[in-house]
């Protein structure tokens, strides 16, 4: 592509960040704007005139998902889909999910003004909700295009102010699917393109990130129950000190963990103490225990073995140890044959890229089981996301918006 056309895209990419960027300013010039809240509404509704003018025609299905299409000239039964997610988490940054929408949308005007209409429809979709910031749900924008939403799933849901969900959704004049036949059998691929939320691309000097898979997580609390006695009058040798227990325990599972390596993380994050008094040994402790990786075997003999561990650990300090897991997130695989067609387009271009993971669960995770899809990284700086000091270089960016609108040609001409 040659300077002047990429500089005339980039400032598009540029110029409709920050037009969207003013809804829900913070002071700190980052951005918050939750599902259903007044701002949200208002910022559907300016990009679905922004498409509109830009020539797309534009829809909001009953859940809240905006669309905006070109019709394809010849698989007009076939769409790509291309977006991510319009709410943000409170003060986050400016391109947490709105990024992929914006791409979307410059990536397909480009594509139109230099080659005309595609053969296969394409459609952007700025998603309702992906982060969870406002009620204990998160993807109620994917989950409802692939029909893998119940209404009882957010029927008891308040947010802090105790505003129920459906509150909020029906006074914004949306509401349920009206049943989950209805999701759609047109989609062909998705793809999304967000930033990486980590800081390996910047590390590596890499512009771009393939993602081949989307870890699996699972969450763990561990509650162990001993003794709570005066630290004074019981000797050493007579302590059931589930405190102590879990200092162990802790330290034996995050050395497992680096004995497993990369891909694998685990993370014990929350601790609680009870009485956490410190005149008193301490009685209850219960800790928790997040892991993840893309292999499912591999996560799940970890924890059968720290599991063991912790087992050892109780029986050997005279302690009663529960382990509750609360979350079972399996590992997401992306499209092969998408990152191959990828893969292609940056050698040729000379694109800097990294084939890696996704620590960070994303709405492409949930397309993929359904369909085709890929998910393309550009770096954060410093790894900093979910943030106002979220940045992205625009250079950088660019290369995964010009690479996007290289694999729409590819795919829907
Ligand atoms: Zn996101």
């Amino acid at each position: 592509m040659d300077e002047s056309k990429r500089n005339v895209m980039k400032n598009k990419v540029i110029n409709l960040i920050d037009e969207l960027s003013e809804y829900g300013k913070t002071e700190n010039d980052g951005v918050t704007r939750t599902l259903f809240s007044d701002i949200w509404m208002e910022t559907q509704s300016f990009l679905e005139s922004d498409l509109t003018k830009k020539g797309f025609t534009t829809m909001f299905d009953e859940v809240g998902n905006l669309y905006g299409t070109v019709r394809g000239t010849q698989d007009t039964d076939e769409t790509i889909m291309i977006g991510s997610h319009i709410d943000t988490v409170v003060n986050g940054g400016k391109l947490d999910g709105q990024l992929g929408i914006v791409a979307g949308i410059v990536a397909i005007e480009e594509l139109i003004e230099e080659f005309g209409l595609p053969k296969k429809n394409l459609e952007v979709v700025s998603m309702a909700e992906e982060e969870g910031s406002r009620f204990p749900f998160t993807f109620w924008g994917s989950k409802n295009i692939v029909g893998r939403v119940a209404e009882e799933e957010v029927k008891g849901l308040v947010d802090q102010d105790g505003v129920s969900f459906i509150e909020a959704m029906t006074d914004k004049g949306f509401g349920f699917r009206n049943n989950n036949s209805l999701a759609r059998s047109d989609i062909k691929a998705y793809i999304e393109l967000h930033i990486e939320q980590g800081g390996v691309l910047e590390k590596e000097e890499k512009s771009i990130g393939l993602v081949n898979g989307i870890v699996g997580q699972k969450r763990f609390l561990i509650e162990i129950d001993g003794e709570a006695n005066h630290a004074g009058t019981t000797p050493m040798g007579y302590r059931k000190d589930s405190l102590h227990g879990a200092s162990k325990m802790i330290d034996s599972i995050i050395e497992l963990g680096k004995e497993f390596g990369d891909p694998l993380v685990v993370t014990i994050g929350r601790l609680d103490v009870t009485p956490n008094t410190s005149n008193v040994v301490p009685g209850k402790v219960i800790f928790s225990v997040d892991t993840r990786h893309t292999n499912n075997e591999i996560v799940n003999e970890f924890i059968s073995k720290f599991s063991e561990l912790i087992e050892s650990i109780s029986r050997d300090m005279d302690l009663n140890t529960k382990v509750n897991q609360y979350m079972d997130g399996y590992p997401v695989p992306m499209d092969e044959q998408l990152i191959t067609h990828m893969e292609k387009i940056c050698i040729s271009k000379g694109m800097d890229y990294k084939i890696m993971h996704s620590g960070a669960g994303h709405d492409a995770q949930i397309f993929a089981p359904k369909v085709p899809t890929a998910l393309i990284f550009v770096p954060s700086r410093k790894g900093i996301s979910h943030s106002y000091l979220e940045f992205t270089n625009p250079d950088d960016y660019m290369s995964g918006v010009e690479l996007l609108k290289e694999l729409l040609y590819e795919i829907a001409y």
